[in-house]
């Protein structure tokens, strides 16, 4: 296998599994530069991020790249400036630390075992996602309270709860402490977390293979089942199909069904109605975006958690500039410490402003959805048309433009793009961006497109 293929397999792996503001920070302009003798060099950008990666995550990288090349015994970090470097698979556009900067860090020298990405093969929970670290304020407040009314009440009050909210928000979060709170109370509770794309993908192989009695068991059998994202069913008449009976067996069992969606129940489209009644049969709750009280709640619990040692007002000022969402708050925070680490010097105030104003992205509301249509629309063709499984160029090059503009300008994720354009691979949202990024280089037209199509949804 090719370096960059195989990074790029790795990556999309540990892309899953870290939390997207440690991805950005951390795998941000790497790359496979040697693989020989069992030995793999990984380039890094500067000296911080090697020993990050080596502190921290080099388990999982091993782990990662020996599922695709398993004669690989030992990984090793190299600094290169990035010039010299090949092709850095994740995108340009994160945070970045000057690569200048060569001071010695102190990066905390435990390794992060598995432990800290390991999910409950059984539930699917992530132990990470407690109530013990979830802030509340009032932004959240009736979401948390209900969480902890179902928790003492499953399958009799709420049922079932829906709780939706713009991304970053705390929904997965939130949905994941009450199952491993249920499983902590009591072992013997079945209790399953899913993503609607994956109980779809699931559902699919269960119908290809044979299993899909096994399937249906394994969701019908839970106390508690947890449907993250729903609004993916969107669309997918099979799935909605099954689930419907596996909501209905579980409901008139008396089991709790939990939802998130980033939208409420009646603005799903191409839902079938029994299924949205389903949805709105028993609590609808939404996040909003925290104020500021609760903004610096987070940023200073995220501080403490993380042993992030910053004064007062540095937490403050980015409380009050990063307004978006808790994600962004959490991947500003690591960026001010790290760059304060680098410097090795106590970053002023006005020095945190000018970094966090550099990378505070202007806020794009386009969905997925836009972008595709907008694309479709573009090329001339039919936005339904774009899913097609073909490899006509005129549909080809809509789709792999529309991955690219999703990934680099939506920040989506390469299962979720795969996932959206009709369950395709990860790998093949992957392949389009990559593609796509590679071309603008040398077509001025391509370019010229990109622009165009960046204007119809960004005016
Ligand atoms: P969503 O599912 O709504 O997109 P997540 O649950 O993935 O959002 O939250 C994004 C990040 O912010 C996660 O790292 C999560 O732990 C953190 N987070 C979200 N809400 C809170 C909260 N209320 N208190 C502490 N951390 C939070
Ligand atoms: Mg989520």
């Amino acid at each position: 296998m090719e370096n960059e293929e195989l990074w790029s397999k790795a990556i999309a792996e540990i892309e899953v599994a870290v939390s997207r503001a440690n991805f950005a920070t951390w795998f941000k302009d790497t790359s496979i530069m040697d693989n020989n003798n069992g030995v793999v060099s990984i380039a890094v950008p500067n000296g911080f991020a090697k020993e990050w990666l080596e502190n921290k995550y080099h388990k999982f990288i091993l782990k990662s790249i020996r599922n695709f090349s398993p004669e690989v015994r030992s990984v090793q970090y190299i600094i290169q400036a990035p010039l010299v470097r090949q092709k850095p698979i994740v995108s340009k556009k994160y945070h970045v630390v000057p690569a200048a900067m060569q001071t010695k860090s102190s990066v905390p020298a435990t390794q992060l075992g598995f432990k800290d990405f390991e999910v409950d093969p059984l539930t699917n929970l992530n132990p990470k996602y407690t109530f013990e670290t979830f802030i509340v304020g009032s932004f959240n407040e009736l979401a948390h309270a209900a969480a902890l009314a179902v928790l003492s009440n499953l399958g009799k009050v709420y049922n079932p709860l829906f709780i939706y909210g713009g991304v970053g928000l705390g929904k997965t979060h939130l949905l994941q402490a009450i199952g491993n709170s249920v499983v902590q109370q009591d072992r013997t509770k079945k209790v399953r977390y899913i993503t609607s794309e994956r109980f779809s993908n699931e559902l699919v192989n269960a119908l290809k293979q044979n299993t899909i009695n096994t399937f249906k068991e394994k969701y019908r059998d839970c106390h508690l089942l947890i449907i993250d994202d729903v609004q993916f069913f969107s669309g997918k008449a099979k799935t909605q199909e099954e689930f419907f009976y596996t909501f209905n067996t579980l409901y008139e069992a008396g089991n709790q069904i939990v939802f998130s969606s980033d939208r409420s129940p009646k603005s799903i489209s191409d839902i079938e109605e029994r299924l949205r009644s389903r949805l709105e049969a028993g609590v609808i709750i939404d996040i909003s975006e925290p104020e500021y009280e609760s903004r610096l709640a987070i940023v200073q619990s995220k501080a403490k958690e993380k042993n992030i040692d910053l004064y007062p007002e540095a937490l403050e000022i980015i409380a009050s500039l990063i307004q978006t969402n808790i994600r962004e708050l959490e991947g500003s925070l690591n960026m001010i410490h790290m760059q304060s680490q680098y410097l090795n010097k106590t970053l002023s105030i006005e020095e945190i402003k000018n970094i966090l104003s550099k990378n505070i992205k202007q806020k794009t509301s386009v969905t997925q959805s836009q972008v595709i249509k907008i694309v479709a629309e573009y090329y001339d063709i039919s936005d339904k048309s774009i899913f097609d499984r073909t490899r006509k160029t005129e549909v080809v090059l809509p789709r792999q433009v529309a991955m690219y503009l999703i990934r680099e300008d939506l920040k989506g994720s390469y299962p979720t793009i795969g996932e959206k354009f009709g369950g395709r691979d990860h790998t093949t949202a992957m392949h389009a961006y990559q593609k796509i990024k590679d071309h603008l280089k040398k077509n001025p037209k391509l370019e010229e497109d990109i622009r165009r199509i960046r204007q119809r949804y960004q005016s």
